[in-house]
């Protein structure tokens, strides 16, 4: 005879108090059918002979236990800040650039009240909503027009689903990469409707490679810096004024994708220098797309720069109303590009030109206040560090930076690791032989106590 009258009652469940943190968004829904898939669950379970003995407080404790776990990890995928000491500065599993505090206010501004998105105040009729930040950045950039769509993928997307349907596009094949995620450049021309016509060799292209493969049916030429991967050794590449030279010969569009698209000048912070789009449209390239959320440090967009006729045309194509961007992005996005107009640094290129000093300075500061907070076990040492850019941009850059690290008698590197990202506010950190790194570059001062208070979790019990 089975015990199923031991079996505690939904409500009574429910008033448990263990469930009162969940009380909110999604774990406030799932709370009841978590509750009643466990009591299902211990009611099969029991039909089979199990927990014979059991006494209705235990089965509450199984179900409630089992019920509480499952919502503490529905809850962790909320949203939320994370603190990034990882010292990858455009992290994009930690939503890349941190928005200068310009584009937070402006977007504040707009999310909060009625605006101007798609109207103009001087006739009192509507106008396009990109017509401001589309002159922003064809002047920054120095290009005839721009655009702007809602990430670079969908840039090169919109590019070549205008510029090239079913015809072929000719590509370096040292180009054809994948920038993460699975973004693979041949897949993505693919899925725009143009075919792929690969030239030269993996590590080196001429220009005569390319002139050789087109033919009258050509759409363009693509170029796309192949970012988070870098062919070293014997290799070349053909220049954007040679690939100029080429495409106007066979009046054919050159269209670049720059990946990060960084628009300060990267020697001038002791780096090799990068390319910008500047560059890129002075060298007589047609199209360029870049990222607004990599090196420029804006919110998530594609940007769109280039010759007027092309762009005109890019703007008429029926998927530009669903590649659009919102009035959040846009709020954000002009505000950044203003920043960079009155020399402004964002967060992002603020990191990259921080002083080791200064970074140093800072991990002493987050050392001290874990030393003086006496966590038993630990043992903390300022070290240099290599931090970097992240988001596929420079992948064999580092940023010189200071970092603090971490090792304990009691605790793994793995299991401390874990204890930090499970804290109230996670702080994300890195492991390199049986050390746990916290590199300070990417971390504000004022988060540091967050990291004090994460390790002294560890030992309360
Ligand atoms: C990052 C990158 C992309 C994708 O940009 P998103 O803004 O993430 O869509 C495309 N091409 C290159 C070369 C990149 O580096």
């Amino acid at each position: 005879m089975s015990n199923f009258r031991n079996l505690p009652k939904v409500d009574e469940l429910l008033r448990d108090e263990r469930f009162v943190p969940f009380q909110d968004g999604l774990a406030k829904i799932k709370t009841p059918k978590f509750v009643r898939a466990e009591l299902e669950c211990l009611r099969t379970e029991m039909s089979q002979g199990k927990h014979a003995n059991a006494t209705r407080a235990d089965l509450s404790e199984i179900i409630i236990a089992s019920v509480c776990r499952k919502l503490a990890e529905l809850q962790a995928d909320r949203l939320r800040k994370v603190v990034n000491a990882t010292g990858i500065v455009m992290h994009t599993n930690l939503g890349r650039s941190v928005l200068c505090e310009r584009a937070a206010n402006k977007l504040t501004e707009v999310a909060t009240g009625y605006s101007n998105l798609e109207y103009s105040t001087i006739t009192g009729a509507r106008r396009p909503r990109l017509s401001y930040v589309e002159q922003l950045l064809a002047d920054i950039t120095g290009a005839e027009a721009a655009l702007v769509v809602n990430n670079n993928a969908a840039a090169v997307f919109l590019t070549l689903n205008t510029i090239c349907n079913n015809r072929p596009v000719v590509v370096s094949r040292g180009e054809m990469v994948e920038i993460g995620d699975s973004f693979r450049i041949g897949e993505i021309i693919a899925a725009s409707g143009c075919s792929v016509v690969e030239v030269g060799a993996t590590n080196r292209t001429i220009a005569n490679d390319y002139s050789k493969a087109i033919t009258q049916e050509t759409a363009a030429i693509l170029k796309i810096h192949t970012s988070n991967y870098r062919i070293v050794g014997y290799s070349g590449e053909t220049s954007t004024s040679e690939l100029s030279a080429v495409t106007q010969q066979a009046d054919i569009p050159l269209i670049e994708d720059m990946g990060s698209g960084i628009l300060i000048d990267l020697a001038k912070l002791g780096f090799p220098y990068e390319r910008t789009p500047m560059d890129a449209i002075a060298d007589g390239a047609d199209i360029v797309t870049f990222s607004g959320d990599k090196c420029l440090g804006g919110p998530q967009a594609g940007l769109i720069v280039g010759k007027k006729t092309y762009i005109d045309r890019l703007r008429r194509n029926q998927l530009m109303r669903c590649l659009r961007i919102d009035k959040l992005c846009l709020a954000a996005l002009e505000a950044t590009l203003e920043a960079y107009i009155n020399n402004e640094n964002t967060p992002t290129s603020a990191l990259f030109g921080t002083d080791p000093e200064r970074t140093h300075e800072k991990a002493t500061v987050l050392h001290n206040m874990l030393t003086q907070a006496e966590i038993g076990t630990f043992e903390f040492a300022v070290q240099p560090h290599n931090a970097q850019f992240g988001g596929g941009a420079m992948p064999l850059e580092n940023i010189p930076s200071y970092a603090v690290y971490a090792t304990s008698s009691r605790f793994s590197a793995s299991k401390i690791e874990l204890a930090l990202r499970s804290f109230s506010t996670p702080i994300i950190a890195t492991i390199q032989d049986d050390n746990v790194i916290l590199d300070v570059l990417t971390v504000n001062e004022s988060d540091f106590l967050h990291i004090v208070l994460a390790f002294l979790s560890m030992v309360k019990d």
